[in-house]
């Protein structure tokens, strides 16, 4: 293991500029990431900020750091419009499918779980749903309330903005606030109760168009369920306290619920919440964010329908720094899934060649050109770069050209090894040809080796004469 001295620099969304990391508690990082909202699949704009956050922490377990990674689900409470308006996403979903919210909060929770195994993405060591955290979410909206930072309507519980200083509130976002204060009243603030437009529900309470809300808790405050950002809060000071080393999410996340978040948490313990806010740019699908409610997206299963790898994806998305936009179209996954397709025959070769080669350890820097490139936060491009060069490398020997590329795939996760070797698993009755085809090629029978590369070409399998024998791999990829 490196020592966690090795210097990681990260882009800080509070400062706006790369920082030096340096955890709080000596090795061990603490790190929240939001989770999905699970009514629905997770489209693959979403399943990019998971990459982004799999690629961090992945980085910090390479870099020597030992991490304590926390996911909420969020099953309650997320309204399809950010204003306080509209239904709770999960009770809408629920309805429509005919089904029970907890029911559908399962289905999708499962899916999402399944979709992030596919791409390789490390599964979160603590999972935390919304509605598992009842009792936390009221006693912090408590102590928001003894701080003078909570207030009660007929509708709902909110979060006095004002009082807890406007300035602070927009901190994060550092959004001039007539811009914050048109963009909420654009969305209709339909509580006259509301002190101020950007106040936001910690609590609704079971009335008017929330009456026939299925999920709801006895409170202090009349029944109800929680808003949408208090479990994050909640969720990171039970597991994390505060403040912690670094939280996550989409870049929509800046302006509305970090910032929300932010504000509960900081108010309730005057203590920062967080040391460091990361944000991932989105993927954008014909120059449009890919969303849910935009209906313009693509979830993985799409993906695998036209028969394209889901590591294909994890690759795209590696090839883009996390913090730019990237486009996403059929070509570019198509030409994505080659490139990595090209790898696993390159890995299998080596292997080939590691048990014949004789040549000697030399020393070389690819290991220092990855860190370099994953610490410069996390470069992913340049790490691919860097893979690329030491695969294609012939001064170097397989075996150390194998060994340094195992490392690396301990960040990247497109599984380099595995893959190859299970394309290198050939049936009994191929091995048979093969060794035919050999013994012709030695004994220079070379009509006899052409006929049964032939033979071996429609039997799925190319054939490269190598110094050390005959190297088959498949033609199509499964
Ligand atoms: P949600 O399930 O809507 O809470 O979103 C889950 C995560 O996906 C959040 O971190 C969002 O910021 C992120 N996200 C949403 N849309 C996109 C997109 N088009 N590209 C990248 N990330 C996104
Ligand atoms: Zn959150």
């Amino acid at each position: 293991m490196r020592s966690p001295s090795t210097k990681l620099k990260l882009y800080n969304t509070l400062s706006r500029q790369k920082e030096n990391f340096r955890p709080l508690n000596k090795s061990k990082v603490s790190l929240y990431t939001c989770g999905p909202t699970v009514y629905n699949f997770a489209h693959i704009g979403n399943l990019r900020t998971y990459i982004f956050e799999d690629i961090l922490e992945r980085t910090l377990l390479f870099l020597g750091f030992n991490v304590k990674r926390v996911m909420n689900i969020t099953d309650v409470g997320h309204l399809t419009n950010d204003s306080d308006e509209g239904e709770d996403k999960m009770e809408q979903e629920a309805h429509k499918e005919k089904k029970d919210v907890l029911e559908v909060a399962h289905i999708y929770t499962e899916a999402f779980l399944n979709d992030i195994k596919k791409l390789n993405i490390k599964i979160p060591k603590i999972i935390a749903p919304a509605t598992k955290f009842i009792p936390e979410q009221q006693k912090l909206i408590q102590k928001l309330f003894e701080k003078g930072l909570a207030y009660e309507t007929k509708n709902a519980v909110y979060f006095d903005v004002t009082r807890y200083g406007l300035k602070k509130y927009l901190r994060l976002s550092r959004q001039p606030i007539e811009e914050k204060r048109i963009a909420v009243r654009a969305k209709v603030v339909k509580d006259p109760e509301k002190k101020h437009p950007s106040d936001f529900a910690l609590w609704f309470k079971i009335t008017g168009k929330f009456k026939n809300h299925v999920l709801q808790w006895d409170s202090p405050w009349e029944k109800g369920f929680p808003g949408w950002h208090i479990e994050c809060s909640a969720i990171s000071e039970y597991f994390l306290k505060q403040p912690f080393d670094i939280h996550t999410g989409g870049i929509d996340h800046i302006a509305v619920h970090h910032t929300n978040e932010m504000a509960q948490s900081e108010g309730a313990y005057n203590k920062e919440l967080a040391h460091f806010w990361l944000h991932g740019e989105f993927l954008v699908i014909n120059n449009e964010r890919m969303g849910k409610s935009l209906g313009n997206f693509l979830t993985l299963r799409k993906i695998e329908d036209r028969s394209l790898p889901p590591l294909a994806y994890r690759y795209f998305i590696l090839g883009a720094h996390y913090r730019s936009q990237l486009n996403f179209h059929w070509e570019a996954l198509e030409s994505s899934n080659q490139s990595l397709q090209n790898l696993y025959k390159q890995v299998g070769r080596l292997i080939f060649d590691a048990r014949q080669s004789k040549m000697k350890i030399l020393r070389h820097d690819y290991e220092k050109k990855f860190l370099t490139a994953l610490s410069d936060d996390l470069n992913t491009p340049q790490a691919l770069a860097s893979l690329h060069a030491l695969l294609y490398d012939d001064k170097l020997s397989p075996v150390q050209r194998l060994d340094t590329a195992k490392k690396f795939d301990k960040v990247l996760q497109l599984s380099l090894i595995e893959t190859a070797r299970k394309r290198m698993r050939i049936p009994f009755h191929i091995s048979v040809a093969k060794k035919h085809y050999h013994a012709f090629r030695r004994n220079q029978q070379f009509v006899q080796s052409d006929t049964l590369r032939k033979r071996l070409n429609a039997l799925g399998y190319g054939v490269e004469d190598t110094p050390y024998g005959p190297f088959l791999w498949p033609i199509k990829q499964k």
